[in-house]
């Protein structure tokens, strides 16, 4: 386009825009929450016991009282199901998977691992961070005070190359956070290949652990489209590895968040390391919660049942954006975005120096986005040009006039820029 058509087209953008202004618009896309039916859907799990239920478990523990350190038997054979692996392997927390990501970091930080220094008598610690990623996990790492290592990402997973590279080179390199099924933010599950050379890494830290936050590992939108990843814990411990991972998960996005269950898995020599820990934590998890959703679900069959009623109710949300972005921006060489199967957000990419001033533009009009910078280690995107749209939580009809409003300002910031 001319400056002339550029400036005219600006024109038009910037009334279209003051039409936003108008409706007063108050939308909130920033955060990666379910819905209130989806809420709903769960409902039934607070009919599943009352004052006449029996609490006793299958190995005769009474779950009203104290006890079971590690989970009571059918949590970790249920969620165990669900995070593939043995219920030997398990062990059942309490409501938040984040929260156990943050005690292996703290406990590593006080007390080592397995027998390591700790590492606040190191000096220097650092951690691999692909990015855009998740930004609560920066969060954590940025609060111990670690020094974050951008890894780009790729449709495959992280760079390995890189990641091969960095982590046997240095001994300071403790740890990398990984979302590895339908990535936050961008959806992008890692290949066989990627979690084979996970699995292979050779890090010079002995006490280099893969956090491996399986966030999304049942949550797909199609029934036709699903992402598949293979299991990092065998793929370790047959490279040898057996205790290089750590692997979370909750049932946080199939329940209610924050009043879900937790849980971790990894090898059994780590399981000690941490019970050892855990004994002076606490004396036991909230197990009523563990039998609910134990009796609730009865086996992965019902948690696989529960998750495509959840995708009943986000996929429409996540197809009017992607239809929004089709329609208005395909082809127009100012953005991209990911069309993901599974997971809870969609990543845009717009011209670079863009971001912040497309969620800036898109606030004043009533749409709040997560803040540009926020998927990045320090808020600092390099080239200020990722968006994460978290779609589930506004009505298709909200989402509709937001994604429109998001395109506009895309377009407006765009031609700014080409002004400029
Ligand atoms: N991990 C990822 C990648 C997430 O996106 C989220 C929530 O958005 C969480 C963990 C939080 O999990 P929890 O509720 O189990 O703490």
């Amino acid at each position: 386009m001319s400056k002339e058509e550029l400036e005219q087209l600006r024109a038009e953008l910037k009334a279209a825009y003051r039409k936003y202004q108008d409706m007063e618009l108050s939308l909130n896309m920033s955060r990666g929450k379910p819905c209130k039916e989806q809420l709903d859907l769960s409902m039934e799990l607070m009919d599943i016991l009352n004052s006449d239920s029996d609490l006793t478990c299958e190995d005769g523990t009474d779950c009203r009282n104290y006890g079971v350190l590690d989970g009571l038997p059918e949590a970790k054979e249920l969620i165990g199901a669900m995070m593939e692996n043995k219920p030997d392997n398990i062990i059942i927390y309490g409501n938040s998977s984040l929260n156990v990501m943050y005690d292996c970091i703290s406990r590593s930080y006080t007390h080592g691992v397995m027998g390591n220094t700790p590492w606040c008598k190191l000096d220097k610690i650092k951690w691999l961070c692909p990015v855009p990623g998740y930004d609560r996990h920066f969060g954590i790492t940025e609060y111990f005070g670690i020094e974050m290592i951008n890894i780009p990402m790729t449709e495959q997973g992280p760079d390995m190359d890189l990641v091969e590279k960095l982590v046997s080179e240095d001994e300071a390199i403790k740890g990398i956070w990984c979302v590895p099924k339908y990535s936050n933010p961008q959806g992008y599950s890692y290949s066989d290949e990627t979690v084979r050379r996970f699995a292979r890494l050779a890090p010079a830290a002995k006490d280099f652990r893969i956090y491996w936050d399986n966030a999304y590992g049942v949550h797909h939108l199609y029934d036709d489209r699903q992402d598949q990843l293979i299991e990092i814990l065998h793929e370790c411990k047959k490279a040898g590895n057996p205790d290089m991972v750590y692997k979370f998960a909750s049932t946080s996005k199939i329940t209610f968040p924050g009043s879900g269950v937790a849980a971790l898995a990894t090898s059994l020599n780590n399981l000690e390391d941490i019970k050892n820990q855990m004994k002076n934590q606490t004396i036991g998890h909230d197990k009523v919660n563990q039998l609910r959703h134990v009796r609730y679900f009865k086996d992965l069959d019902g948690i696989r049942a529960h998750m495509r009623r959840h995708a009943d109710v986000i996929r429409p949300k996540f197809e009017i954006v992607e239809r929004t972005f089709d329609e208005q921006l395909e082809g127009l060489g100012i953005g991209s975005w990911t069309v993901p199967n599974g997971g809870y957000f969609i990543s845009f990419e717009t011209l670079e120096g863009c971001a912040k001033k497309v969620v800036s533009r898109c606030k004043k009009a009533g749409v709040t986005l997560t803040g540009a910078g926020a998927t990045y280690p320090y808020h600092r995107d390099p080239a200020d040009s990722n968006i994460r749209i978290a779609p589930t939580y506004p009505s298709v009809e909200d989402l509709a006039k937001a994604a429109d409003l998001f395109a506009l300002c895309v377009k407006l910031v765009s031609v700014e820029k080409l002004l400029e």
